[in-house]
Order: C-alpha cells, then sequence, then structure tokens
C-alpha cells in the first residue's frame, strides 16, 4: 500500500465520534485519539504545530507551514469527527479495500479528505516549492454536531488571505450553503394524578397547539421566498418528549426545531420570526407556560463570495485543474459545513474534497481512493501555485 492509503487507513481505525449531545462517552467517542495520532504525525514531518483546547477531551490541531517570501497564506481546514456508528453494516473502524474503495466510518466524511490535506501539506513541507503559499493546517474538533472547533478557530482570527475547507464535494467546488439554527421550545403544565386531569394542566396538550402552529408556519416558509438553488428556508420540528408517567397528568413538554436558512437569512430574527407566529397563535396567556431555550446550533450559513472572492474562486479552479486534468464546477449545496463560521468570521471560504455526499454518514460508508488521490493533488496544486497576491 501507499502513504496516502496507509495514513486514511490509520486515521479510519482511530475512533472518533461525536456524541452528537447524547451524553455518550467512552473509548471510542470525542477526538482525542485522533488528535493525539496527529500530534504524533506533525512532529515527525517536523512543523511547528499548536494543540488548542476547546473543550475538555476535544482539542483543535494547527500546524503551519511558512513559505519563503509567502504573500498569501492558505488555510486548510478538516474535521476530526465522525457521526455516530448505529446501524452500520460493516465493521465501523476496521478499513477495508474493495474494488478501489476504502470503507469505514469517517472515509468519506471527512478521513479522507483530511488524508488528501494531510498528505498535500507533508509534501509542501518537503518540497518548500518556489512561489508557494504559507498554509494553515487545522484538523478541528465538533464539525457534526456544533462547529464548535471552527468557532474557535474562526474567533482566533487565523490571519489568513483563504480559507479551504474539506467536505466530500466530488472534487467540485462549494462557494455556497444553507446554514441552521436548533433549539427547543417547552410548554409546561400542572402535574396531577391522571385520574382527576381536571385538576391540572396538561403540557403534551398544549404542545400539541404549538406543534400545530409550527406545521402551518413550516409550510408557509416553504411558500416564501427561495434561493435560485437551494431553494425556500425550511423548519422542522425532529424530536418530541415530555410526561413522566402515564398515569400523571404531565407538567413538561418540549420539542426540538431545526431551521435551515439559507444565504441572506439572519438566523436569530428567524427564531424570532416562529417565536412570535407562535404566540400570535395561542394567545397572551401562552407567555406563562411556554419557553423558548436559547439555540444549542447557531450555524452561519455560507455565502457566495463578493467581487473580492470571485478571483479565488478562479484561482482555485485553475489550482485544481493542475491536480487533476479538469476544470471543477463551482456550485452551492444543501448541508452545512465549517466553511459557514470561517466565512461569517470575515475570511473567503470554498469547500471542496473527494468523495459524495451520498457516501456520508451511511451504513457502509467509503470512499474512492482515487478521489482522494487527486484531492491530495489538488490540494497541492493550491499550495503551489497560491502564492502570489491577487
Ligand atoms: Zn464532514
Amino acid at each position: 500500500v501507499d502513504d496516502l492509503t496507509r495514513l486514511l487507513s490509520d486515521l479510519v481505525a482511530i475512533p472518533s465520534v461525536n456524541p452528537m449531545g447524547r451524553g455518550l462517552s467512552g473509548p471510542g467517542f470525542l477526538e482525542g485519539g485522533m488528535s493525539d495520532y496527529l500530534e504524533r504525525w506533525f512532529s515527525v514531518l517536523g512543523v511547528p504545530f499548536e494543540r488548542r483546547p476547546v473543550a475538555p477531551g476535544r482539542d483543535n490541531l494547527i500546524a503551519r507551514y511558512d513559505a519563503p517570501g509567502s504573500r498569501t497564506t492558505l488555510l486548510f481546514d478538516a474535521h476530526q469527527d465522525t457521526v455516530p456508528t448505529d446501524g452500520m453494516t460493516i465493521l465501523p473502524f476496521l478499513p477495508t479495500i474493495d474494488a478501489g474503495r476504502l470503507y469505514g466510518r469517517g472515509s468519506c466524511d471527512i478521513k479522507g479528505g483530511m488524508t488528501a490535506m494531510l498528505v498535500a501539506f507533508a509534501r509542501l513541507v518537503r518540497e518548500r516549492p518556489a512561489g508557494s503559499a504559507s498554509v494553515i493546517m487545522a484538523c478541528t474538533v465538533d464539525e457534526e454536531f456544533t462547529h464548535t472547533g471552527s468557532m474557535q478557530l474562526a474567533a482566533s482570527r487565523p490571519g489568513v488571505d483563504l480559507a479551504i475547507v474539506s467536505e466530500p464535494t466530488r472534487l467540485d467546488i462549494v462557494n455556497y450553503h444553507k446554514g441552521a439554527v436548533r433549539w427547543k421550545v417547552r410548554a409546561r403544565g400542572v402535574a396531577c394524578h391522571s385520574s382527576t386531569p381536571h385538576l391540572g394542566f396538561n403540557a403534551i396538550y398544549r404542545m400539541a397547539r404549538v406543534v400545530t402552529l409550527l406545521a402551518e408556519y413550516a409550510t408557509l416558509l416553504a411558500q416564501g421566498e427561495a434561493h435560485p438553488v437551494l431553494g425556500p428556508p425550511s423548519l422542522s420540528v425532529g424530536r418530541i418528549e415530555g410526561g413522566l408517567s402515564v398515569n400523571v397528568v404531565p407538567d413538561w413538554c418540549e420539542v426540538e426545531i431545526d431551521r435551515r436558512v439559507i444565504p441572506g437569512e439572519d438566523r436569530l430574527a428567524a427564531v424570532e420570526d416562529a417565536k412570535a407566529y407562535l404566540i400570535a397563535g395561542l394567545g397572551d396567556d401562552a407567555a406563562d407556560w411556554l419557553e423558548f431555550i436559547p439555540p444549542w446550533v447557531n450555524m452561519p450559513s455560507l455565502s457566495p463570495c463578493g467581487e473580492s472572492c470571485k478571483i479565488w474562486v478562479e484561482r482555485v479552479q485553475n489550482a485544481i485543474a493542475l491536480g487533476i486534468g479538469g476544470t471543477p464546477a463551482v456550485a452551492g449545496v444543501p448541508y452545512g459545513t465549517d466553511a459557514g463560521p470561517l466565512n461569517a468570521a470575515g475570511l473567503p471560504s470554498l469547500v471542496f474534497g473527494p468523495g459524495d455526499i451520498a457516501q456520508a454518514h451511511t451504513k457502509d460508508e467509503w470512499v474512492e481512493l482515487d478521489q482522494v488521490r487527486m484531492a491530495a493533488e489538488a490540494y497541492y496544486q493550491m499550495g503551489r501555485t497560491l502564492g502570489s497576491e491577487c
């Protein structure tokens, strides 16, 4: 096996499952094992790097390649975490190669892309090609749930000219995508014995009215102003929980709401708008029993970059063409990425990587090794050719 395949196999064999807010812990969860491996890997490569704590057991790994005389710095970003392994039909952490595909959790999202970036980064460090860009290689945490890793990275003002975020884009450039805001609404009631329900207030009945209104609201949103490619904004109630036992009138019920925003929409205004719709529909007494819990996911969309960034799109397209022998398409996608938080902090950001999002998060996740090799070549060409000013 070649170095690239060995590196990807190593990364897939290290579990780095994001608990996705479920309070799961133990070996296999969080990014610690990946960070340890990356720390050794950057040490062996002999580059300066930092391990920056984001949360207990979760560290961003940030390494640098300083190109002599470079006028630009690129940020390469790939996340260390994967989604959980529930329902998988293959052994998630036993990388297996079959017909040019490498199977395993994270192979497609995004250990394949991280491998390609690391291989390109190492080659830049070893070859130090004349005129190359400096590169900050960031391996972030918690992309799959709340993006805390990339938010911390963005807040640190990394001093780069352009961010390239690795996600499975089938070697095309993604320059805009939706964002998301997720929050809970809680209905309170008054508990009592279920044999005398008239003595209490049933929180589940109250929530039933809330959910009906949210469904109406979602329909209105779907008919509202749409993005030409990404379509209209959306709202979905994805979880409901409440009550203690069947013989108790419940005093609480909660729903979780996922609101996807299109570029240009304000996320907190979207939450306020939904809130106003509920209050108007429920009547004034709702203020006494309905509680809005602040969002726990607040992920910016990626806006198509303005004039200053259009030049970057062209230059990156040319670099990729040098690497893979064909000019990549430029498109938008519905899913969110680390490019959202980076772009919201004022960094021109583009998404590019090997593999197809259709294979990400699946029960038999895989990536085509040829795509990973081509991506490595493309990332290398970005580093090699983007060293001069725009
Ligand atoms: Zn991903």
